[in-house]
């Protein structure tokens, strides 16, 4: 047992000792302010330092039902004994070589076992990475190399990372691009749906770029930082007919939408269309940075030194994510479901009670988003969930997103949508008074994320 079970037996999160943010939790938020990056985007002033299941312990001795689980990245929930196990076992044994220049077997078992998992019919080749950023990085440069044609399209509302090819994808907000230009040229982006589609044909492919010039479609089969964002459910088959027809290769980025959350091991499943190109992170180690980009073999045709990385597919990184796959197979992609279900039931039964305040309750699985009625209010409530003990996020406009760990439990599934429903009804009664306590906390200025 960790030492936070041991601690938390008998006492459910949340356990409050002192209001969050506490007063070593606001000493830490001076200390970092001055040695770290003023880029970090920081939602709240959390400051956590152990994690068991779904419950997360700050530096104050607080306890939080955590619903965001590291930007949708702790899979597997905090301390889940047979990912350390995997970890440590594997520390222990070897903890880097680069599998850029040698044989790692971890790396080559863990890309046999996504071909396994990929929702491709045919067979699959990996690149690992440390990052979501650089399995899009990889995905650019494959998807040109391979088509010898040089422009991409994504989706507004896309977040795709924050590296230069990655940034020039993203459009979810203005700020990333503020004063980084000239952006990585031959990007086009067009509303997200079907109505994209059409401008696609009717606008882009007409007027500024080639249809047969355009090497790859970047998407989120359900767009995470852009609001968590459900598409119709012809949109994804449209893409793919309309990649087919023009010769330009699907890129799914499933880097937050993957890994079992939406109870499938991949979104695009529920539409049954098949990628080109798969991208996942996140998740998929359970926390330890991995990402891959999962392609399908006959595209594979780059040659050695083409592309590596140091780092890339690190040995305990790949213990960790072969781990999880098994874990996700043997039940938390159910659970993902289950949960899922009820969360959208409870928090839908919220809408009916305040429809002035929640505009919409949407998501798949385990990625649940509550629209509401404005940015001002959805900024309130993830202040006002925090002081209660529930960590969720902010994304898009006006959205706060749920995305527990997959380990999530009903009884924690019933407790975080009422506490969610007393933090909206406290900030529906005067947001203004919330967000101001916020920044007298601690709370950086600009409290959206971008992850
Ligand atoms: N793509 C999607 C859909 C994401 O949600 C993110 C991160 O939030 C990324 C890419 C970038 O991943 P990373 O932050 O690991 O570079």
């Amino acid at each position: 047992m960790t030492d936070l079970a041991e601690r938390i037996e008998g006492r459910t999160a949340p356990h409050l000792v002192t209001p969050p943010p506490g007063p070593r939790a606001r000493e830490h938020v001076r200390f970092d302010h001055r040695y770290t990056s003023p880029s970090l985007p920081r939602a709240y002033p959390l400051v956590p330092v152990r994690g068991e299941g779904s419950t997360v312990e700050d530096i104050d001795g607080n306890l939080y039902l955590d619903f965001c689980a590291g930007i949708a990245v702790s899979s597997t929930g905090y301390a889940h004994p047979r990912i350390t196990a995997a970890i440590e076992r594997q520390a222990r044994e070897l903890i880097h070589f680069s599998a850029s220049d040698f044989y790692l077997p971890a790396y080559a078992e863990l890309a046999a076992e996504l071909d396994r998992i990929a929702p491709f019919a045919g067979p699959a080749r990996s690149f690992l990475t440390n990052s979501g950023t650089e399995a899009v990085e990889a995905a650019i440069k494959l998807a040109r190399f391979v088509s010898r044609r040089q422009y991409v399209v994504s989706f507004l509302g896309a977040f795709h990372g924050r590296s230069y090819g990655s940034v020039s994808l993203t459009a979810s907000k203005a700020k990333y691009h503020a004063g980084f230009g000239p952006l990585l040229p031959g990007v086009s982006h067009v509303p997200y749906g079907s109505a994209g589609l059409d401008e696609l044909e009717q606008r882009i492919f007409k007027k500024l770029v080639p249809a047969e010039e355009v090497a790859a479609i970047f998407v989120e089969p359900i767009q995470g930082e852009g609001g968590y964002i459900v598409p119709d459910d012809d949109f994804l088959p449209r893409l793919r007919e309309l990649c087919d027809r023009h010769g330009i290769l699907l890129v799914a980025d499933e880097i937050q939408s993957g890994a079992g959350r939406t109870g499938r091991m991949w979104a695009i499943e529920h539409w049954g269309v098949q990628p080109d190109i798969l991208l996942t992170a996140k998740g998929i180690a359970s926390g330890m940075p991995l990402g891959a980009m999962v392609a399908r073999t006959e595209l594979m045709t780059w040659q050695a030194g083409h592309h590596g990385s140091t780092f890339g597919g690190n040995p305990v990184s790949c213990v960790a994510a072969l781990e999880t796959i098994r874990l996700l197979e043997e039940g938390l992609m159910d659970n993902a479901t289950a949960r899922g279900e009820q969360a959208l039931s409870g928090l839908g039964q919220l809408r009916d009670e305040h429809p002035h305040l929640v505009s919409a309750v949407r998501g798949k699985g385990l990625m649940v988003g509550v629209e509401l009625a404005s940015g001002e209010l959805a900024e309130a409530v993830q202040w006002l969930a925090f002081r209660r003990g529930l960590l969720v996020l902010e994304a898009g406009e006006s959205v706060v997103r749920m995305s527990p760990p997959l380990v999530v439990t009903e009884q924690e599934v019933d407790t975080a949508v009422r506490i969610f429903g007393d933090a909206l009804a406290e900030a529906a009664r005067d947001p203004q008074a919330a967000i101001d306590q916020a920044k007298a906390a601690g709370a950086v200025d600009d409290v959206h994320v971008g992850g």
